[in-house]
């Protein structure tokens, strides 16, 4: 049983303990939080040991809830640490895992060079087996890293050109909004999404643009894809719908956008609605002389969290292949339940002329 300690306990570090619950080869052996607030209340009450990161004189006891100790002795309780503090704060910690010598995984919001490797399941697995560290790609990254992957095994890649327009906030961000307006964000072109997918695909020819945009629910990406082969629409459709972390929207569902997606899953019984998967919209799916265009929408909140159990079974070594941890992840967190799958209408052979 692997023992996973939680530093940071926002909008992923919860859903990454309760995936980790989930597994059957885990264990959460506590979470680290800095203040009091409603969302230590919530880690009590699921029956997380409780840990103390920071000295800014939280009174966690005044709050009636009583801690475990500090957050090194959860780093000592743990087997692989998940940093999930906000962006930039990560690479604070990072001596501190290493001088327990608990190998440790950092999110998106950190500079690649925090870790050994910048980590997609799909894509990479092996690049962290055994490795101290890894950084669990933004989840723009994660679901570009998803698409690409097949589509570079199966036709090569000869470049991808993505617009990224992106919710401006999470709902919980208070201090990011609404905002009312369409903003170029960042102006500066191509947007820093498409180096941070190199950090996965090294060899990968890709621009990126990003917009923010006023919406909590999802981001959506306007993708074109130049493949080196020539593939027809219903073909490209067939492949994406094997993969598990990527679901095509069956256009008989009338899901228009982000809201009833969210409604769709919150409907299926999902745990906070959460959308853990790419959502293709299937008849956006278009292929015209090797330009391959889609849409799909990512779930900020969500898409990282099975990566983050895949890369914590990565870094200790426990599983034979990407494989095995994928499938297992999805299983015991329920990636791809309660969906509609996408059928692709059957083909006909076409005729023969004297037929
Ligand atoms: P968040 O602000 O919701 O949660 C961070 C948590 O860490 C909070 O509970 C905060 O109190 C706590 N914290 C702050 N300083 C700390 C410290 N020194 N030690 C321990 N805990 C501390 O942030 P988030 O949205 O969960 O983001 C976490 C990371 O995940 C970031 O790197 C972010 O870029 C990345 N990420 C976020 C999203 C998203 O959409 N929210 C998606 C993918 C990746």
């Amino acid at each position: 049983m692997l023992h996973v300690g939680i530093n940071g306990f926002g909008t992923i570090g919860k859903r990454v303990a309760d995936a980790v619950r989930t597994q059957p080869d885990m264990t959460v052996a506590g979470v680290a939080k800095r203040s009091p607030n409603f969302e230590a209340a919530i880690a009590h009450d699921r029956g997380y040991d409780l840990y103390a990161a920071g000295d800014d004189g939280h009174d966690f006891a005044a709050a009636d809830l009583p801690t475990a100790g500090t957050v090194d002795d959860m780093i000592q309780e743990s087997d692989v640490v998940v940093d999930t503090t906000p962006g930039g704060v990560g690479a604070t910690n990072a001596d501190r895992y290493a001088d327990h010598d608990t190998p440790a995984i950092f999110q998106g919001g950190e500079a690649a060079d925090v870790a050994e490797v910048s980590f997609n399941a799909r894509a990479n697995y092996d690049a962290a087996v055994g490795a101290d560290s890894a950084r669990v790609v933004s989840c723009n990254t994660t679901g570009l890293s998803r698409l690409l992957a097949p589509l570079e095994e199966t036709y090569g890649v000869e470049k991808a050109r993505v617009t990224l327009v992106r919710r401006g906030g999470d709902p919980g961000q208070t201090s990011r909004g609404p905002i009312n307006d369409t903003l170029p964000d960042p102006v500066e072109i191509p947007s820093h999404h498409g180096p941070d997918v190199k950090t996965v695909f090294p060899d990968l020819e890709i621009d990126t643009m990003g917009m923010k945009v006023p919406t909590t629910q999802m981001h959506t990406h306007s993708v074109n894809v130049t493949l080196d082969a020539n593939p027809d629409a219903s073909e490209v459709r067939d492949l994406l719908s094997r993969e598990s972390r990527l679901f095509l929207i069956p256009e008989t569902l009338g899901i228009d956008g982000a809201g009833k997606l969210k409604e769709y899953t919150r409907d299926a019984g999902r745990p906070r609605g959460d959308v853990w998967e790419n959502c293709i919209w299937a008849e956006s799916v278009t292929v015209s002389d090797g330009d391959l265009y889609c849409f799909q929408a990512i779930h900020q909140e969500a898409d990282v969290i099975p990566e983050n159990v895949d890369a914590i079974r990565a870094l200790s070594e426990r599983t034979a292949s990407a494989e095995t941890s994928i499938q297992r992840t999805n299983d015991a967190l329920g990636v791809g339940r309660g969906l509609v799958e996408h059928e692709e209408p059957a083909r006909h052979a076409d005729s023969a002329a004297d037929d």
